[in-house]
């Protein structure tokens, strides 16, 4: 058994490995669509995940500096920097000490984030099924069994106790957290939106980034840009958590294709500055980002321009050729 799960973590990591080393020939274009679906809809992805988090372990360096947030008189958010660029977050009711988990799929570094923080964990939530996120909840179903994990009924995250409708409710701790349904990375990602805190916030998990938004994995560009236009509805003075460090890479694709919009190099300025100190760059606030993020843009002329587009196209054609050219793009380090 062990010599199969190796060969098949191997497997995994040349195919998914050379996605993310943007290969476009044959070989890649037969073997991705086979590697993902290994990866994200069968239990094998897990060994691969288990593979990264040992490679990774919670004494290991965090990929950033992170400092807690507070949002209003007793609500504090703690990012949780875990494997090369996610993020977990610890909402936490600074009261009663007691915290919600968003996206822990590394157990020992929640453990530790935990005690560190000394707080309570009374409830999870699961953006989708990827494994960077809700890799962690079989462990903290043995650890936590009273916990309860919530993921989307049409990702069905491996692992989760409560299965959630789009626009349902979940109160926890004086919190309630709105779940939103943003298909487009996975069929059944879900964004969880805590509207019980002024200013509000959003856990995106792998919809929406700083400066950017998810691959489309597991649908179109169509179904993304409706997604993506539920995010514009929130209130502006939203605050964005986001599941991965991406911003450094984002502002600077932003900066190549919207290169005189002034929000983009002021953003790109700030993030540099934080990146050069190994900062985090979350939240971000949700008015800035409809300033400077080209994927919540997709009706700017000038983006139509440097994209070489046809004034008449639709929203979604920019979309789609933003999202093409965001996956061959390789940002400075
Ligand atoms: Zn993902």
């Amino acid at each position: 058994m062990a010599v199969y799960a190796w060969t098949v973590c191997a497997c995994l990591s040349l195919l998914i490995g050379g996605y993310y080393m943007k290969k476009s020939g044959l070989l890649f274009k037969l073997g991705f669509p086979i590697g993902y679906f290994l990866y994200a809809k069968t239990s094998l992805g897990y060994f691969y995940h288990q593979k990264r988090v040992k490679k990774r372990p919670a004494s290991s360096a965090p990929h950033s500096k992170v400092e807690p947030v507070a949002v209003d008189d007793s609500i504090v958010i703690y990012p949780v920097p875990y494997l090369e660029d996610n993020y977990a977050y610890l909402v936490v009711n600074e009261k009663t000490k007691r915290a919600v988990a968003v996206d822990p799929a590394h157990h020992a570094v929640l453990l530790g984030a935990l005690e560190k923080y000394g707080v309570t964990l009374v409830g999870v939530l699961v953006t989708h099924k990827h494994w960077d996120h809700a890799g962690g909840n079989y462990e903290l179903r043995k650890t936590f069994p009273h916990v309860p994990i919530y993921g989307g009924r049409k990702d069905l995250p491996a692992g989760t106790t409560h299965f959630v409708d789009p626009g349902v409710d979940i109160f926890i701790e004086e919190m309630n957290f709105h779940a939103i349904w943003t298909p487009g990375h996975t069929v059944g990602h879900i964004v969880y939106f805590l509207k019980s805190t002024t200013p509000p916030c959003l856990f995106s998990g792998d919809h929406l980034f700083i400066g950017g938004c998810g691959k489309i994995f597991e649908d179109n560009p169509e179904v993304m840009f409706q997604s993506l236009q539920a995010i514009k509805e929130l209130p502006s003075d939203t605050l964005i958590f986001p599941g991965h460090e991406y911003s450094w890479s984002n502002l600077q694709f932003a900066l190549i294709f919207d290169p005189h919009n002034v929000n983009v190099q002021k953003k790109l300025d700030n993030i540099k500055k934080l990146r050069l100190k190994r900062q985090a760059t979350a939240p971000a606030v949700l008015s800035e980002e409809l300033q400077y993020n080209p994927f919540l843009r997709t009706d700017s002329v000038a983006l139509k321009e440097t994209l070489k587009l046809k004034a008449n196209v639709s929203q979604v054609d920019v979309l789609r050729k933003l999202r093409q050219e965001k996956d061959k793009f390789k940002a400075a380090a």
